[in-house]
């Protein structure tokens, strides 16, 4: 299998083609973007972390029965993917109030939520990601109802997997985002599971393993990612 030319260069991810039609490889990148690119830095080796943390995660989530784009880990910073036609929808699965839930709503940031919440945006760098609903999204064509019910079960269903998982390394799983493409008749998750797109807090002292140490300058990023590797590699 040989590396092509570049597909698409996003913020965190470069994506090449292969000379086989239905393989690309995704290439993580240290760059780290936050506020819809108005942010911007690098975090050291964030690119080898995010990826060795999901490869893992897809393997894992695999092996629950989720079908996923990874093919398999090519590289310290590569990973062999199925060609999804992605789906412009983020699904964004909630079980503690943090982020734009806080400043959307007004919950106490910590608020445990009953019910998970799980959250359609429009995936559109240029309108800022708008939240919306099905209707919406049917509306803008950019799925169809009977996908987005698809997506929102796949979410629940992921959601209770990592939520274990996470709890099994000490991690309370707060928030995170998902993107889902189409793949031979099939709806694959697809991008990235990561510090980038989760929130994870130590369960026992709350501290903030993710991308907000970044976002709000708290310090020790690089420390945060390798732990967050660590806990999801370590144990078995
Ligand atoms: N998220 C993401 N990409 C986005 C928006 C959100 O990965 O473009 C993740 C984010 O890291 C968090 C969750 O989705 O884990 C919920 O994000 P939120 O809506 O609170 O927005 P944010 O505070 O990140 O702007």
């Amino acid at each position: 299998m040989k590396k092509g030319r570049q597909l698409y260069e996003g913020k965190a991810k470069k994506v090449f083609l292969t000379d086989d039609n239905d393989l690309v490889i995704q290439e993580f990148k240290d760059d780290a973007t936050a506020f819809n690119n108005k942010k911007k830095g690098t975090i050291a080796e964030k690119g080898v972390v995010n990826n060795a943390i999901s490869c893992k995660l897809f393997t894992m989530l695999e092996e629950h029965g989720i079908q996923t784009h990874l093919v398999e880990k090519l590289s310290d910073r590569e990973m062999l993917c199925r060609h999804l036609d992605i789906i412009k929808v983020e699904v964004v699965a909630r079980n503690i109030a943090a982020g734009s839930l806080v400043k959307r709503y007004g919950f106490a940031e910590g608020t445990v939520l009953e019910n998970p919440i799980i959250e359609f945006y429009l995936k559109d760098d240029d309108l800022d990601d708008p939240l919306m609903n099905e209707s919406h999204a049917v509306a803008l064509g950019v799925a169809t109802f009977e996908e987005l019910s698809v997506l929102k079960k796949r979410a629940e269903e992921i959601n209770a997997i990592l939520k274990q998982f996470f709890a099994e390394r000490k991690l309370k799983l707060v928030d995170f985002k998902l993107e889902f493409g189409r793949h031979k008749g099939e709806i694959l998750l697809g991008d990235e599971i990561s510090p980038d797109t989760c929130r994870f807090w130590d369960l026992d002292t709350n501290e903030k393993m993710d991308k907000d140490r970044f976002r709000f300058d708290l310090g020790g990023v690089e420390n945060a990612y390798s732990e967050v590797q660590k806990r999801v590699l370590g144990l078995d």
